[in-house]
């Protein structure tokens, strides 16, 4: 068959392996076993409910053969097997998980250091590392015929018929010659093969077996001469060389930091080590054990559609789904891991898992769990706390406005802002413990970055009273805020409310006077503006600028921007208020203009209204109307 050449994708990740100076190039092994475990898994998962396999738990295994005459080192398994098809579309591109996270990370130039290959689970290409040439002979599951694949590697790969007796996948090495220091030989060798095997596969839960030479001595005869001199025999026999014992299994205290990154970061192919993990074996109304991992970082796809939550679903043991997403609740579902209850029985289908009370019992148990970590990490861990916040924090608090807001309690003390009092992000809690007794509300508002709602000029009189506000920098912000409308008995309030300061009524009485004296000056913006605002009112809320622009009720012009860009319109517009700071000698122009002469007036008020609208990042209706209105009114 004519020789075809990988996807360029996969080329420079072959060339890479091909060329590795890589030290620890013993990771192949692992990666190798590793797909052989997942190719076993989905077969012994057919198996449960199809006679036809012919196969039980027990007769699943991986061999390793290494044969030191041809130099080759094979990985087998019976597990699914591949179809012509699936050799040159899962071998011939480059896959999903750790692979691709890996060639993503070169492209972006984080992984310049080759060191940090074994971090990723870069897959089947690794077997380029040790070998020059690689053969895979695959039989898929209910195909009569075998085919293989060849490669020596960037030049490509050929695929042809082969022979193999039943199901699964022979993966052939020809190991590479020693040379510069590097040892190939050391994979022939039954000890090293061993070691590696505890070291990253130990965990692997069907068997991993090789055919050890033993080396015995003969018995003596009975009596023993007196010159007798032990004589020797060897035999070969089969070994198994992981304990099976899956982590989660084993008890808490026996199980290092490293064992449970590693064996994360082999599972869900992240090159970053997780941030937190949790070990759960819950006996009582149900039987579960659980690790539950808290990434450092979202994997590639987290933000789009492909991305699917949940967590691996064992019977002890067996794995019986791969992404229960029953298991976790929205707003975690960042969170990796595995669940493993003898209570579920093997052939249950996902229509009648996705129904089962155990599920849901345990659910509402993994929920708790995950919070308490994320706690934890939030007082123990600051630093760790906001790398998980970067990565995730969003969606915590989409989780507040999703479901209107059932789950806002529980998610509330998890949720970080900026403010105007702390060098860092803030909980609720800390802002609140901060406010002095005289203080009624938390204050917020709404800009795109702290620096703009910083010098919102609504913002300006509650940070001189000293009172500290809350900066909401994303979309999701405000929703959050106004979903949980209060935090430990006091209420939200906008730094634009009017109401957001107490007044005395001396001062409600001047507001009244005020108001009534300067009606026609606010009817006379209402005429001019039209409908562009919904009313002018004396400002109580500005201190050094002249004019600003307000939102009457629930909908602010973020909200509205918000709906713009991701709906395309918004539901409704925020009612536009324009408040006039009387005190400000620009607006005492436009009073003055107004006894004296109308058209300037007009103008004036036209002027105020366009920086009203800029200091508050709205659009000009009309740019060239407002150049033409500044030039006018400097001639
Ligand atoms: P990954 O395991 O991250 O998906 P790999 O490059 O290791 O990427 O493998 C690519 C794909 O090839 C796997 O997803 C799997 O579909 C298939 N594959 C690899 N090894 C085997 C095997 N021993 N048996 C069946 N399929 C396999």
């Amino acid at each position: 068959m004519a020789k075809k050449q990988f996807k360029t994708e996969s080329k420079r990740l072959l060339d890479l392996m091909v060329n590795s100076i890589y030290t620890h190039k013993d990771i192949f092994l692992r990666e190798l076993i590793s797909n052989a475990s997942d190719a076993i898994d989905k077969l012994a998962y057919l198996s449960l409910t199809d006679e036809k396999v012919g196969l039980s738990r027990g007769d699943f295994q991986i061999t390793l053969t290494p044969d030191k005459a041809s130099r080759t080192l094979t990985v087998s398994d019976n597990g699914m097997g591949m179809t012509a098809e699936e050799l040159e579309k899962n071998l011939g591109t480059i896959a999903k998980s750790g692979s691709l996270q890996f060639k993503k990370a070169l492209d972006e130039g984080e992984a310049k250091d080759v060191d940090i290959i074994g971090q990723f689970g870069v897959g089947f290409y690794s077997a380029f590392m040790v070998a020059d040439e690689v053969t895979v002979i695959s039989r898929a599951y209910g195909e009569p015929d075998a085919h293989r694949w060849f490669s020596k590697g960037a030049d490509g790969y050929t695929v042809d018929d082969a022979q193999r007796d039943a199901p699964g996948t022979d993966v052939i090495l020809k190991l590479k010659e020693n040379a510069d220091g590097e040892n190939y030989d050391s994979y022939l060798d039954p000890h090293t093969l061993m070691a590696l095997v505890k070291k990253h596969s130990d965990y692997i839960r069907y068997p991993i077996r090789m055919e050890v030479e033993h080396t015995h001595e003969k018995p003596a005869p009975d009596p023993k001469p007196e010159d007798y001199k032990p004589e020797y025999e060897t035999h070969k026999e089969w070994e198994t060389l992981n304990s099976m014992q899956p982590l989660w299994n084993r008890p808490k205290k026996d199980v290092k930091q490293e064992e449970y990154d590693q064996f994360y970061q082999e599972k869900f192919g992240d090159w970053q080590p997780p941030l937190a993990v949790t070990h759960l074996a819950v006996e009582g109304a149900v039987n579960y054990k659980a690790l539950l991992y808290i990434p450092s970082q979202a994997p590639y796809d987290y933000f789009t559609r492909d991305f699917e939550k949940g967590l691996q679903l064992y019977s002890s043991g067996v794995l019986i789904m791969d992404k229960c997403g029953e298991l976790l609740p929205e707003h975690f579902r960042f969170v990796r891991g595995v669940v493993d209850s003898p209570d579920f029985s093997l052939n249950i289908s996902r229509e009648i898992l996705q129904q089962d009370r155990q599920l849901s019992v345990i659910a509402a148990n993994l929920e708790k769990k995950i919070k308490a970590e994320l706690e934890k990490l939030l007082k123990d861990d600051r630093e760790k706390y906001l790398t998980f916040w970067k990565a995730f924090g969003p969606q915590l608090k989409y989780g507040v406005v999703s479901e209107f807001g059932t789950h806002k309690e529980l998610l509330k003390d998890l949720l970080l802002f900026w403010s105007s009092k702390a060098e860092g992000m803030s909980t609720l809690r800390e802002y609140r413990d901060r406010m002095p007794e005289s203080q009624q509300f938390i204050y917020y508002v709404r800009g795109e970055s702290k620096e703009k709602a910083a010098a919102l000029p609504q913002t300006e009189r509650i940070l001189d009273a000293g009172f500290e506000v809350l900066y909401l920098t994303e979309d999701i912000d405000e929703f959050a805020i106004q979903t949980l409308n209060d935090y430990d008995g006091k209420v939200f309030k906008s730094v634009s409310d009017p109401d957001a300061l107490p007044e005395t009524d001396a001062q409600k009485e001047e507001a009244k006077k005020q108001g009534e004296e300067s009606k026609p000056l606010l009817d006379f913006c209402k005429e001019t503006l039209g409908d562009a605002i919904k009313e002018a009112r004396v400002s109580h809320i500005l201190k050094s600028a002249p004019v600003c622009m307000t939102a009457d009720g629930p909908m602010s012009f973020e909200m509205e921007r918000y709906f713009e860009k991701v709906e395309g319109s918004a539901p409704m517009k925020a009612e536009r208020i324009l408040e006039l700071n009387l005190d400000h000698p620009a607006v005492q122009a436009l009073k003055a203009a107004l006894d004296s002469d109308k058209d300037k007036a007009a103008k004036y008020v036209k002027l105020l209204h366009a920086q009203a609208c800029l200091a508050a990042g709205l659009e000009l209706a009309d740019v060239a109307e407002y150049t033409d209105l500044v030039c006018s009114l400097m001639h």
